[in-house]
C-alpha cells in the first residue's frame, strides 16, 4: 500500500556539438574580477558566469 513517486533524474546532456566547454581552468585568470579557475569556453569564474558564490573554486 505504499506509494513512491519515480522520479527520473534529469540531467543536462553534454551536447556533442554547440556545447561550451565549462572545464575549470585554473590556467588563467577570470576576464571581470581575476579569479581562478575560470569556465574554458567563457573565460570567465563560476560567480562571474552563474552569479552563485558558491560556484567560486570550480564549484560548479
Ligand atoms: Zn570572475
Amino acid at each position: 500500500m505504499s506509494r513512491k513517486k519515480h522520479r527520473a533524474p534529469t540531467a543536462p546532456k553534454p551536447g556533442p556539438t554547440g556545447a561550451p566547454d565549462v572545464t575549470p581552468d585554473w590556467t588563467k585568470p577570470c576576464e571581470v574580477c581575476g579569479a581562478k579557475p575560470v569556465l574554458r569556453d567563457l573565460g570567465m569564474c563560476g560567480p562571474c558566469t552563474f552569479g552563485e558564490s558558491g560556484t567560486a573554486g570550480g564549484n560548479w
